[in-house]
This record gives structure tokens, sequence and C-alpha cells, in this order.
């Protein structure tokens, strides 16, 4: 099958940060796409994180305005969409190892069209591996250019061809891409997308390219149709929301401006993430302080707590600032949880190095954390760190240790919420017991309460009973809608 490469990313491109102002674009589907899907089903796979999750939304909306079905049944899918992670190792062998699996449905069904979107896709290795080993992947595009969604496969439907259209410049920002969302009841809310700070051991600089921030008018007027349509909850997106607005040119508006602005609206609920403590401010502080519809749960990632081991990793704070920053926080929000963000075994982390990371998870009292074992990416400059005294056996060794203080943060967090009223926001049923209903407190906390399904959608008070390390259980006292 004969391939187009339309566009093909380049590490050394993404690498650049062109000093160009954004471009803001709206989108419209060009009517001959609008019967692309008719009769038509897909499968969207969707890994990674909440921002990949967001694209997904804009992913099913593309296609249902293009007439498609989504199917949850593999064998059932005329297409078959990957919306992939490159944050791990693991996460991109996850993906080739299900592309392998694809290869059967495919001989069963030559007429199945295989896409793959996402960052990975932003990768040139990948790309080359997927041109080479993947005949049956039929077209990629990237993290950039998610609205040529309809021009691509109609291009790979009507000529039968391979399409590779992936953008290695930064992009623009695209509004009104059509979105189908996940929940009725809580929504994503990009604020921006990239990230410029090139932590040495992330991908997503080059994956995700330039930060560029939205309009506040389009994330108000998002807002404002969420709240028509009684969302109860948002959560604003970006790599570092706290850098939101740095881009803009001429005029002055930043993330505490925007909180500020948003809290007003009405919406019940504001959560976002993720945060870079080096431009977490006090007018962020202040906004979070003075409204009481913004979450008090800051996920605030300090990767180490070893200062040599920041400086190698690029993150632009000394455990000191790290510190007095959350003690700013606990200072203003006094009912505030915070979680973070952990990498162990980094190149040239010694034990003395591990151990300050222990002391300052103890230090800044965290109620949780994501902890990973140490990845290079190719493309990064952490990939060509050696360090051979850092062996999987010791990785894996202190990740176990961390863990247990981490699992301890959880437990002490969940704690000081029993025998306490809290408001929950009921979302649903329990995974693991259907005849329970499951929500959040305000602190991200989450709760099991029997009850009636007619509270799914609301907010409302419960007693919380019992305190688990992972959840709490509760019970409802009353309703406050
Ligand atoms: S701030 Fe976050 S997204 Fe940006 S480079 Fe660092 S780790 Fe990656």
């Amino acid at each position: 099958m004969k391939t187009n490469i339309i566009n093909s990313p380049k590490v050394i491109q993404e690498r650049k940060r062109l000093d160009k102002n954004n471009v803001f674009k709206e989108f419209v589907l060009d009517e001959s796409y609008k019967n692309l899907g008719k009769d038509k089903t897909y499968y969207l796979y969707t890994y990674g994180c909440q921002g990949n999750e967001s694209d997904s939304e804009k992913i099913r909306g593309l296609l249902e305005e293009m007439s498609f079905t989504i199917t949850y049944d593999l064998s059932k899918a005329d297409l078959i969409l990957m919306n992939t992670c490159a944050i791990r190792k693991n996460a991109e062998d996850k993906v080739f190892g299900e592309l392998g699996r694809l290869k059967q449905l495919k001989r069963k069904n030559p007429n199945l069209i295989i896409g793959l979107s996402g960052c990975m896709a932003q990768e040139e290795s990948v790309i080359n591996k997927l041109l080479t080993k993947y005949q049956n992947v039929d077209f990629i595009f990237g993290t950039h250019n998610i609205d040529s969604l309809p021009k691509i496969l109609y291009n790979t439907m009507s000529n039968i061809e391979r399409y590779v259209d992936v953008l290695s410049y930064e992009g623009d920002i695209v509004e009104n891409i059509p979105i189908v969302r996940e929940s009725n009841i809580k929504a994503w809310v990009p604020i921006m997308y990239g990230c410029d700070e090139f932590c040495t051991y992330c991908i997503v600089p080059y994956t995700r390219g330039k930060e560029r921030s939205r309009l506040k008018e389009n994330i108000i007027k998002e807002v404002e149709g969420l709240i028509k349509e009684g969302y109860k909850e948002i959560t604003l997106l970006g790599q570092n929301v706290n850098a939101y607005g740095k881009d803009f040119v001429g005029f002055k508006y930043d993330f505490g401006d925007l909180l500020n602005d948003l809290s007003k609206l009405g919406i019940e609920r504001i959560r976002f993430t993720t945060n870079n403590p080096k431009d977490f401010d006090d007018k962020q502080i202040e906004a979070i302080k003075n409204s009481s519809n913004i979450m008090p749960s800051i996920h605030l990632p300090v990767q180490s707590g070893s200062n040599k081991v920041l400086h190698k990793m690029n993150r632009k704070y000394t455990k000191e600032e790290f510190i007095s920053l959350v003690d700013k926080i606990y200072k203003e929000i006094p009912n505030v949880s915070i979680t973070t963000d952990i990498i162990v075994g980094f190149p040239s982390e010694t034990e003395e190095d591990f151990k300050e990371t222990l002391d300052l998870f103890k230090r800044c009292n965290f109620e949780g954390a994501y902890t990973f074992i140490f990845s290079k990416r190719e493309g990064t400059p952490a990939y060509s760190y050696i360090d051979e005294s850092i062996t999987e056996e010791v990785q894996y060794d202190r990740l176990y240790r961390l863990n247990e203080l981490v699992n301890e943060g959880y437990k002490r967090g969940n704690l000081r919420f029993k025998d306490k009223i809290v408001k929950v926001l009921i979302e649903g049923t329990s995974k693991n017991q259907p005849d329970t209903l499951m929500g959040y407190t305000e602190n991200n906390k989450l709760v099991n309460i029997k009850g009636d399904s007619k509270y799914i959608g609301k907010i409302v008070n419960v007693k919380i009973v019992d305190a688990k390390t992972w959840s709490l259980d509760g019970e409802i006292i009353d309703d406050q809608n």
C-alpha cells in the first residue's frame, strides 16, 4: 500500500521554540466529510493523562460529527483509533503489544481501518518503527493537528492509502472542535497546551510543543455552556497551568486572573492540574483562598528532595523554595490537601539523595503521590545520562520504601476526615460494589456511600464513618440541592 507522508515529526524541530505569536483558529467541518462514517463504527483507545482524555473527547466529537458511531466491541469496529501516551517506555510497549494483536483482526477484516494519534505519533523513532513494522496502521496524526482528522480519514478511506500527517512545530489553538464528553457531571477544560520547561527526563515539550494559552473569552464561553448543561465540576487542564497567560502578547492576564473570573461564573467546583512549583504564585494562592468553589486539593509535583538531583532534572526550584511554597499554601489555605509526583532512580541519585526525598515527603505532609521509576526517553537530555550504580534492584527498592511512606500519607490524609461532615459530588456507582455510590470530597478523597442512585450528579452532605488507605466510607445526611 502506498504511504503518503504529508508531515513527519523531527526531534530537532520539536526542540525549537520559534518566537512567533500564537495562531487562533475556528474549526468548521467540511460538508463532504459529514457522512464519511455513515453506518460505520469506531473503537477508541485512550492512554495516558487527562490531556489525552480531553483530546479523545474531541476525537470522538469529530468522528460522531462525521456520522461514525462508537462501539465498545473491538470485533465490531470498522475504524480503530489509538490515542497514545509516550511519557514512559511501558506506556509505549503497551501500544505496540496491542497493535500486534490488531494485526490478526485486520487479517480477518481487511477493510478495517487503524489509526494512531497522541504523543507517540510525535516521536520520530516511533514513526519509523510504525512505517516499517506495523503495516496494519493506515493513518497517523499528532497532538498539534487533531482538527485534521476528518481530512486525513477521508483521504485514507477514499484512496485506500496510508497517511502520515504529524506536525513538528508547536501548532495552532483551534476552537470549536466538536466534543463528546465522557461524563455529564464533571468536565475537562483545557486552558493551555504544551510546555517550555524542558525537564531533562520529560518528552512532553517535544510531543506537546510550545506553551500556548487559550483566550479567556473562549474558556469562559465553554464554562458558561457547561454550567447551562448542568455540569457540577470542571478541571482546568495544562501541562503547567500556573504558566497560563505568560505567552499573551500586548496584554497581561494570568492564571490567578482566570481563577478569579471563573470562580464568579457560578460553577460549583473548580479543580486544576497540573502545577509547576516554579510558577505557583501568591495571586493564585489568594484566588484559591478567596473562592469557596475552587477546591482545596493541590497536586504539586516535586520529583525529588535533593537539590543536586533537582538541578540535574532541570527543575527550576530548590528544595528550600519548594518547602516555603508548601508552607505558604498550608498557612493561607488551612484545610488544603497537597499531593505530589516523585521520580526515583534518576541517574546520579545516591542513597543520601533518596533519603532527602523521603524527608521532604514527611516535611511537606503530603497526602499522597504518584511515584515512578525513572524511564529514559529518546530525544530527552536524560536519555544519555548513564549511572551504572542505579541497578533495577536499587530502583525497585527505593520505589518500595517510598510507597510505604506514600501509603501512610494517603491514610493520614483520609483519617483527618473521620467523623467529619463533608460535601461529596456523587458521580455514580462504585466499580467494585454496584450497590454502592461513589464520589469525591472537595479535598479529592474517594468516598463510598450506601444510597439511592437519585443522588448521582448531586453534591450532598456526608458523614464520614470510616477512613481506609485509599477511600472513605460515608452516610448521606442531607441533600443540599
Ligand atoms: S513541567 Fe512537566 S510537562 Fe513540562 S517538561 Fe517538566 S515534567 Fe514535563
